[in-house]
């Protein structure tokens, strides 16, 4: 079986988490698969185009697979919080929401001055979040160097919010 259609065929849908309507793309049954874990590290490297400085990994589930990347490719791992979970001194960044607003939060050591920075989560939806944590990394003076995805829910068009950052988007499996 190919990449893609191992993941989609691991990937559990749950209907109506966290509200009714979503259907969420659970993808715990995935971190208990060894072997996809390390085929899918190695197919973000493989469509990687330039080796990046550092990777920033998203709150809580782009973690997962942004440590593991950055590990194998031997570049540091910055995480990308919501707020008041970081312990030192932090720079934010407020984005709306569908109702509301939310903050997201890095050290302000976290990345050096231009860097090429990756940017991961595990889902690109509407891209809303992917693209506050491109903003967050440019204000440390840093480069959005692309965007690493295990699933993208194609149909809410998140790539176009983050071809301003950058066009290299990698989305192993799309819906
Ligand atoms: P967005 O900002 O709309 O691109 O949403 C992306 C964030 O929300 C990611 O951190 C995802 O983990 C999470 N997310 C959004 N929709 C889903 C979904 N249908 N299934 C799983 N996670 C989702």
């Amino acid at each position: 079986m190919n990449l893609v259609d191992e993941i989609k065929n691991t990937i559990r849908d749950v209907a109506d988490f966290p509200k009714p309507g979503i259907m969420f793309k659970d993808i715990t049954p995935i971190l208990e698969n060894q072997k996809l874990c390390s085929a899918i590290v190695d197919g973000f490297i493989s469509e990687l185009k330039h080796k990046p400085d550092a990777i920033a990994g998203i709150e809580s589930r782009g973690f997962l697979f942004g440590m593991l990347l950055a590990n194998k490719l031997n570049v540091p791992f910055v995480m990308i919080r919501k707020a008041g979970k970081l312990p030192y001194k932090t720079m934010s960044y407020e984005y709306a929401l569908e109702y509301g607003t939310a903050t997201i939060e890095m050290h302000i050591d976290a990345l050096k001055k231009d860097w090429n920075v990756l940017i991961h989560d595990d889902l690109l939806a509407t891209g809303g979040t992917a693209e506050a944590a491109a903003q967050l990394v440019k204000r440390q003076g840093a480069k959005v160097n692309g965007f690493s995805f295990v699933v993208e829910l194609g149909f809410l068009n998140g790539k176009e919010k983050l071809k301003t950052h950058s066009n290299n988007i990698i989305c192993l499996a799309q819906y």
